[in-house]
């Protein structure tokens, strides 16, 4: 949320915090690659909102650093810092809001920089459920057209949160989309929690859904220079 405040505050303390936070995230994670060069391969990914206003230049200043892949994560409607901005997993009955979402989310996919769709389930719609089931049709078949997995998300689902979204799941099967399990660990202990990732594995299972075993990186620099050579090559983050 600090990356786009500062983006569009053209605030110069809080552009300087944000780039040592993310230059600190990304050592410790290019420290751990080296590390276990030897045991295991590390990929950093980095979780990031799809904001049409400012997805360019953000993904410019993120290609600076050691990235291998981006993961599409659509917590707020549109830029954020709109009025009408939403978060996205707030309980709402508005099909307007889910027909945004579903519209936004769809557009990030279509950028072609995300390797896979971080909760697609976050939206909170509590409201008429044809309709649920009408727009989130529509985000799984162009999710499946785009190539784009849906990640079913353990935090989610070790906190008991509103997704995974067993309704949605349900879709995603008949869709036939490709589904990845994302840990979105906050936390170490969230890492080390075997029990409840069986237990998701089994709820996997159940949905009638198989999780990839694999998956293919987007490249998020060829992206960039992708919308580098449509929009033209500015230089600041901040204007
Ligand atoms: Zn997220």
């Amino acid at each position: 949320m600090l990356i786009f405040w500062s983006l569009v505050r053209n605030s110069v303390v809080l552009a300087v915090y944000l780039l040592f936070s993310v230059a600190c995230f990304l050592t410790v994670h290019e420290h751990l690659r080296r590390e276990y060069a030897g045991d295991i391969t590390v990929k950093i990914g980095f979780e990031l909102e799809y904001y049409p206003a400012l997805f360019a230049k953000t993904l410019r200043f993120l290609c600076d650093f050691p990235i291998d892949y981006l993961i599409q994560g659509q917590h707020f409607l549109g830029n954020e810092y709109e009025a009408g901005a939403v978060y996205s997993g707030r309980p709402t009955e508005d099909a307007a809001v889910l027909q945004r979402y579903v519209e936004q989310t769809v557009a990030g996919m279509a950028s072609g920089a995300y390797t896979y769709l971080a909760h697609p389930d976050l939206c909170n719609f509590v409201g008429d459920r044809e309709i649920y089931r009408e727009q989130m049709r529509r985000l799984c078949t162009s999710a499946k057209q785009l190539g784009c997995p849906l990640e079913v998300n353990f935090l989610g689902f070790m906190q008991h949160r509103c997704y995974p979204n067993q309704a949605f799941w349900q879709i995603a099967k008949e869709v036939g989309n490709d589904v990845v399990i994302g840990l979105d660990a906050h936390s170490p202990d969230a890492v080390l929690d075997q029990t409840t990732l069986g237990e998701m594995r089994a709820w996997i299972a159940a949905q009638g859904l198989t999780p990839l075993s694999e998956i293919s990186l987007r490249d998020p620099h060829e992206c960039a220079c992708r919308m580098e050579s449509a929009y033209g090559t500015e230089k600041t983050i901040s204007d």
